[in-house]
C-alpha cells in the first residue's frame, strides 16, 4: 500500500478531468490517506477528508463521500423503486460501496436484490472504510456476484431471467464501466426487464458541463426504450454539484415523474434526501437544458 497519490498535492486531493470538465477542477482537503492500491481493474484511493468524511476515489474520480452520498444513493434507488408499483426482483450493476443496496432493502416489497460488481476490492475496502454504506451485504435478501456487469446481462438475456428494477450504479465511462454507456447495454437492459420494469442509470455527467453528451446518451436510450427521461440530484462532490440519472421504462404508460407509491411513514424517517416532492421535481429541467434533453 502506498500513501502517495498523484491526485494529492500539498494536502489537497484534486479531481482534474480535461475531457469531462475542461478548464475547472474540484478539490477536497485531505486529513490522511487511508488506503491506496491498484487493483486488477482500477486505481483505488480512500482518504479521510477534513469536511466530507471518508472519500472513495476510483481512477482519480470521486465516487462517494460520507457527507453527501445519501443524495446519490437515495435518488438512484428510490426514483425507480417508487415508480414501480410492486418491485420484487432488483438488479444493481456496480455499486460496490453498498450504498444502493442499503436503500433497496428499505423497501419491504423487495424479495431479492442482486449486486454485480467487477472489483471485489471495492466491496472489501468499503466494508472497512465506509461502514455506513456497506452495511447491507449480509442482508438475507442480498446476493453478490463478482463479475463484469455487461457479461452478466448478456447471460441474463440468454437465460430469460427478468427483473422489476435495474440500477446501473457504475463508475464513469473511462475504465471498466465504458460499455454501460453504449446502445448494446440499453438493449440488454430492455431484454432483462419485466413488462412494467424500470431502469435507472448513472448518466455520469451534468447539464452545465456535458449537455451534448447527455443528448447523445438519451438519444441512445430512446432508440431502445419507449420512454427515457433525465433527472438529477444535487451533491457537492460531483463536479458542478449536479449529477444526472437516466430513467427508462419498458411500458410507456408507466410515468417515472409520478411515482406509483409513496414512502410509508417509517420508510420516510429513514431517508434524508428523497421525498414525494423531490421525486417529481428531479425531472424538471431549466429551460435551456430542457430544450435539448426533453423528447
Ligand atoms: N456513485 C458512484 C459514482 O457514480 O461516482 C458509483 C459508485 S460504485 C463505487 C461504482 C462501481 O462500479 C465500482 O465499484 C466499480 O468497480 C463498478 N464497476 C465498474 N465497471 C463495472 C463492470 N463492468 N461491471 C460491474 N461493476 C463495475
Amino acid at each position: 500500500m502506498s500513501s502517495q497519490h498523484p491526485c494529492i498535492t500539498d494536502g489537497w486531493f484534486n479531481e482534474v478531468n480535461d475531457k469531462s470538465f475542461p478548464g475547472q477542477a474540484f478539490s477536497l482537503k485531505v486529513n490522511k490517506v487511508l488506503y491506496h492500491e491498484k487493483s486488477q481493474f482500477q486505481d483505488i484511493l480512500i482518504f479521510e477528508s477534513s469536511d466530507y468524511g471518508n472519500v472513495l476515489v476510483l481512477d482519480g474520480i470521486i465516487q462517494v463521500s460520507e457527507r453527501d452520498e445519501f443524495a446519490y444513493q437515495e435518488m438512484i434507488s428510490h426514483v425507480p423503486l417508487y415508480t414501480h408499483e410492486n418491485p420484487k426482483k432488483i438488479l444493481v450493476i456496480g455499486g460496490g460501496d453498498g450504498g444502493v443496496l442499503r436503500e433497496v432493502v428499505k423497501h419491504s416489497c423487495v424479495e431479492e436484490a442482486t449486486l454485480v460488481e467487477i472489483d471485489s476490492r471495492v466491496i472489501e475496502l468499503s466494508k472497512k472504510y465506509l461502514p455506513g454504506m456497506a452495511c447491507s451485504f449480509k442482508h438475507p435478501k442480498v446476493r453478490v456476484k463478482l463479475c463484469d456487469g455487461f457479461q452478466f446481462l448478456r447471460d441474463v438475456a440468454e437465460s430469460g431471467t427478468k427483473y422489476d428494477v435495474i440500477i446501473t450504479d457504475s463508475s464513469d465511462p473511462d475504465g471498466p464501466a465504458e460499455a454501460f454507456f453504449q446502445m448494446e447495454y440499453f438493449e440488454l437492459l430492455y431484454k432483462a426487464l419485466n413488462d412494467n420494469g424500470v431502469v435507472i442509470a448513472q448518466a455520469s455527467e451534468n447539464v452545465w458541463l456535458n449537455l451534448d453528451y447527455l443528448k447523445t446518451l438519451l438519444h441512445t436510450a430512446r432508440a431502445v426504450f419507449p420512454l427515457a427521461e433525465y433527472c438529477s440530484t444535487m451533491l457537492p462532490t460531483y463536479t458542478s454539484g449536479q449529477l444526472g440519472l437516466i430513467t427508462c421504462c419498458k411500458n410507456p404508460k408507466v410515468n417515472p415523474t409520478d411515482p406509483s407509491r409513496v414512502p410509508t411513514e417509517e420508510e420516510q424517517t429513514n431517508m434524508r434526501y428523497y421525498n414525494r416532492g423531490i421525486h417529481s421535481a428531479a425531472f424538471v429541467l431549466p429551460t435551456w437544458a430542457g430544450k435539448v434533453l426533453k423528447p
